[in-house]
């Protein structure tokens, strides 16, 4: 067999042309969506003020194994896909390991981050059933810009709700969404109720991911021809994401490789969710016997240390609730987290799977993240997001376990993006004022009595 390259490429005729529906393999379903007005499954349609049709489908379809995806999603997807498999030679080489280690990145495109993938698809739905505008909200800026780029590319006006100190913060990623023609307004603002409700009782505030989503809803639901889009969490983010484990299955299939470990990080679940698809269902089918890991910050650890509870997706408790792992959604990182990976909760499919033993979880403080971010970029030359650093982490740790037991694993774990938006994140830990935060069981206590009582 010829050496295998640095980085691999399948062609255009080799992409995947569907996407992969996992929970249509799934021995057991997560539980449904309530409604929290009368604790009572949501049907699809209860969905359509939200979501737009084809997407209010997708989430509630837990049968249709594969979807075909539509050529315009498919054109598009051609202009940064396929994303590379790349062989991780100089990581190996530094860390000294027998092991194996792939990894496939994301980073390539303008937003920065496998987010494009999904927001192109919602993007194209809302345009398809003539919708003519979209409502969301961001916080650390990587979801809005990659729904910007979408919604300019079909021709779709676009309202982010930033995060008022992120808006302040992070100007450049501001920028770069009115680049993409959106509309960007600072979090909480006085263009909605909700939003001039928070600001006569609390005028000084820097807002909220929880707030930013209830003014978001809320221009959806009131506005004529306009939906709200959210870019990780639900069920159709984690089918559209499902083209990162597509394109790595296949092009490990095609290297005569297959891993033994499938690593990624989870914040809401979609990139881990899309990588580990097709692997998973080899797994829940008795075909490969394979390790699947999560790794979340130990500051907001929804799968160590959270609970398997119904809960609600968002601050502002508007959006339906969901049964998964969650820190309850008042839930915020302490002030120093810098990672990323803030959000309470986690996927149900995800949630429902390491719930029934086929995946396992770990977490890692920062400074740990941002030193093997650090070692990552020094090898293979690449500015990790501080996200996709904690699977980095984990993969130097399990090719380190390897190099212990001489087992020669084959490890693959996701690169999700680019780190360029964090370098104050990047500052602190360079000037060793990085420093770490473990909440404290009490801590998580609070959060955890404030669950909804669903019985
Ligand atoms: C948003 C984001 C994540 C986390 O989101 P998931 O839905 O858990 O995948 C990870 N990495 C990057 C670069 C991101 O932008």
């Amino acid at each position: 067999m010829a050496k295998i390259p640095y980085r691999f490429y399948l062609t255009e005729e080799q992409m995947p042309k569907q996407w992969y529906n996992l929970r249509a393999d799934m021995k057991e379903q997560p539980d449904p969506l309530l409604n929290p007005a009368d604790l009572k499954p949501l049907k699809e349609e209860d969905l359509y003020p939200i979501f737009c049709k084809e997407l209010a489908h997708q989430e509630m379809d837990s049968e249709t194994a594969y979807y075909d995806i539509p050529d315009e999603i498919l054109e598009m997807y051609k202009i940064y896909r396929p994303s590379p498999l790349i062989r991780a030679y100089n990581l190996e080489k530094e860390l000294g390991t027998p092991a194996k280690i792939y990894y496939k990145f994301e980073g390539n495109n303008t937003s920065g981050s496998h987010k494009l993938n999904s927001a192109i698809a919602q993007a194209y739905y809302a345009k398809k059933q003539g919708l003519t505008s979209l409502t969301t909200e961001t916080g650390a800026g990587q979801w809005g810009t990659a729904l910007s780029e979408a919604c300019s590319y079909f021709k779709l006006p676009l309202t982010v709700f930033m995060v008022k100190c992120s808006y302040e913060q992070k100007p450049f990623r501001k920028a770069i969404m009115q680049t993409f023609d959106a509309n960007v307004i600072p979090s909480p603002s006085n263009t909605t109720e909700v939003g001039r409700k928070i600001l006569e009782s609390n005028p000084d505030t820097t807002g909220s991911l929880g707030c930013a989503i209830s003014e978001a809803v809320e221009k959806a639901v009131t506005t004529e021809g306009c939906r709200y889009v959210l870019g990780s969490v639900l069920n159709q983010v984690l089918l559209h994401q499902s083209i990162i484990g597509l394109e790595a299955e296949k092009a490990m299939n095609i290297l005569g490789e297959y891993p033994d470990v499938v690593i990624g990080c989870a914040g809401g679940g979609s990139n881990l969710g899309g990588l580990i698809a097709p692997f998973m269902r080899d797994k829940i089918k008795g075909e490969k016997d394979i390790r699947i890991v999560a790794v979340e910050p130990a500051s907001c650890p929804s799968f160590t240390r959270g609970k398997y509870a119904y809960d609600f997706c968002d601050t502002g408790k508007v959006t339906p609730m969901a049964k998964m792992y969650t820190l309850g959604c008042s839930f915020m990182p302490s002030a120093n987290h810098a990672g990323g990976l803030r959000y309470h909760g986690m996927s149900p499919i995800l949630s429902k799977l390491y719930h029934d033993g086929y995946m396992e979880a770990v977490s890692y403080e920062q400074t740990k993240v941002f030193e093997a971010a650090k070692l990552f970029a020094r090898v293979e030359t690449i500015l990790p997001a501080p996200e996709s650093s904690h699977a980095i982490r984990c993969a130097i740790d399990e090719a380190l376990k390897c190099k212990e037991t001489g087992e020669e694993k084959t490890i693959l774990f996701g690169l999700t993006g680019t780190g360029y938006f964090d370098m104050t994140a990047y500052n602190a830990f360079n000037e060793g004022t990085m420093s770490d935060y473990i909440p404290t069981d009490e801590d998580l206590q609070k959060g955890f009595d404030a669950l909804p009582k669903v019985e």
